[in-house]
């Protein structure tokens, strides 16, 4: 293990939009440390999604580098960055994302199954992350049967069944309530601070933010301020 799960450095996203060439990200550096919780703010279209993105190998960069856990992502196959992720990287989003027709234990299981673990070790490893975060009950329901809140602890669980080195959420608190929020920054507490896992979130959301240690702001693609958050809890 190293001391960083994320080194990137002089990244560049650049997107055409006609005859605009859009700079997403702008000469970012970042490095995050193991166990840190990090928020990632800035206005809409200042570059958080698109840097989470790129941090979790979902979409390359223009240029620079970014090496995950000391592994480097650069001149890496697709199949190699799908291997990277499946092992090393959790992902949620706002919009849960779930599979709707698997019942939660299958959403969960199935990233296993991504993985070739066989079906026993499967349905097991499942249920112990599900039972850890509280969710037993909704084992055999469907996405389209759960709450809003339900749905993102599922898709938490799912995130983190593999047990990545770091968890990336894309504003992950957006379509939910205060209280149901809070719930939600106790569960990413939890897992930050009992399982060690590194979390990196893009928020718009005060409650998400205080709750982090570290808040780094976007303005344009490009990292303006980076400072630890003291008083954690919301
Ligand atoms: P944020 O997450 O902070 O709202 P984004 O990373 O989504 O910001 O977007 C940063 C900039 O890149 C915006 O100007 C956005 O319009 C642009 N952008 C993002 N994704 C694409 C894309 N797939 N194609 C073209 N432009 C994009």
């Amino acid at each position: 293990m190293t001391e960083f799960v994320v080194v990137a450095d002089k990244l560049h996203k650049d997107y055409t939009q006609g005859t605009l060439v859009v700079k997403a990200l702008n000469d970012v550096a970042l490095s995050v440390r193991h166990g840190e919780f990090v928020s990632l703010v800035g206005p809409s279209g200042s570059g958080k999604s698109t840097l989470l993105h790129v941090l979790g190998a979902l979409d390359a960069a223009s240029a620079g580098s970014v090496r995950i856990d000391g592994d480097d992502l650069g001149g890496k196959t697709a199949r190699a960055l799908t291997e990277l992720r499946l092992e090393k990287i959790g992902f949620v989003f706002q919009a849960f994302n779930l599979l709707p027709v698997l019942s939660a234990l299958e959403n969960v299981e199935f990233v296993l199954q991504l993985q070739g673990v066989k079906k026993s070790e499967r349905i097991d490893r499942s249920r112990d992350v599900l039972q850890a975060l509280g969710l037993s009950d909704l084992e055999n329901r469907r996405p389209g049967d759960m709450s809003g809140g339900q749905q993102q602890r599922v898709a938490i669980a799912r995130a983190i069944v593999a047990k990545p080195v770091l968890l990336l959420a894309d504003e992950p608190s957006a379509n939910l309530d205060t209280q149901t929020t809070t719930e939600l920054c106790e569960l990413l507490r939890t897992i930050n601070s009992d399982h060690g896992m590194t979390i990196i979130t893009a928020t718009h959301d005060p409650l998400v933010m205080g709750f982090s240690s570290r808040r780094v702001e976007l303005q344009d693609g490009r990292i303006v301020s980076d400072s630890p958050v003291t008083n954690t809890g919301g």
